[in-house]
C-alpha cells in the first residue's frame, strides 16, 4: 500500500491590508509593501490628494473603488455577511465612518448602515452616472468614494447606505481586560 500524502500550497500573497504599530498602513503595490502615509485614525485634517500619489500607496482593487468610483461586485464584499460589534474607518484614510450597531442586514448585497458615526464622516454628492440619480457617499476627510445613500433603510432614519466593502476596514470592538 502506498502512502499518497497531499501537499496543499496556500500561498498568501500578502494581505493587502497590514497595520503597521504606527497605525500608518501598508499594503501591497504592485508586489510591494508600501506605506499609505495619509492613513490615520487620530488625524481629522481634510485631504487633497491627487490620484496620481494615491495610485502610489493604494492596492489597485482600492484604487478603482475609491478614487475612480468603482463598484465591487455584489455578495462579494467581506463585510456583506458580517455583524461582529466594532467601528467601521475609512480604508484610503482612516477616517471613522460608521459603527456596526447603526449596520443592519439587507439584502442588496453590500454591506448596509443606517447612519454615519457623525454627520461630517462622509459626505454627498450627485451621481447622474449609468442614467440615474442617485446620492454618492464619500469619505468626509480624504474624498474616498464608498457607495450610496438610498431611502429605502429602516429606522430611525430610514436611510441605507450601501458601501463598498473594500473602501471599509473594521476594527472590532476591544474588550477591556483588568
Ligand atoms: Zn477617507
Amino acid at each position: 500500500m502506498k502512502d499518497i500524502i497531499k501537499f496543499s500550497t496556500i500561498v498568501l500573497l500578502g494581505t493587502s491590508l497590514l497595520s503597521s504599530a504606527f497605525g500608518e498602513k501598508m499594503q501591497v503595490v504592485n508586489g510591494k509593501n508600501i506605506i499609505n502615509p495619509y492613513y490615520s485614525r487620530t488625524d481629522t485634517k481634510i485631504l487633497k490628494i491627487p490620484n496620481s500619489t494615491w495610485k502610489k500607496v493604494l492596492s489597485s482593487d482600492l484604487y478603482s473603488v475609491a478614487r475612480l468610483g468603482d463598484t465591487e461586485a455584489a455578495f462579494t464584499g467581506k463585510y456583506n455577511e458580517f455583524d461582529s460589534k466594532g467601528t467601521y474607518y475609512c480604508a484610503v484614510c482612516g477616517n471613522a465612518l460608521f459603527r456596526s450597531d447603526a449596520k443592519f442586514a439587507s439584502t442588496c448585497g453590500w454591506p448596509s448602515f443606517y447612519e454615519p458615526i457623525r454627520p461630517k464622516s462622509v459626505i454627498y454628492k450627485k451621481d447622474e452616472s449609468f442614467s440615474m440619480v442617485r446620492t454618492e457617499v464619500r469619505c468626509g476627510r480624504c474624498d474616498a468614494h464608498l457607495g450610496h445613500v438610498f431611502d429605502d433603510g429602516p429606522k430611525p432614519t430610514k436611510k441605507r447606505f450601501c458601501m463598498n466593502s473594500i473602501a471599509l476596514e473594521f476594527e472590532p470592538l476591544k474588550i477591556s481586560q483588568n
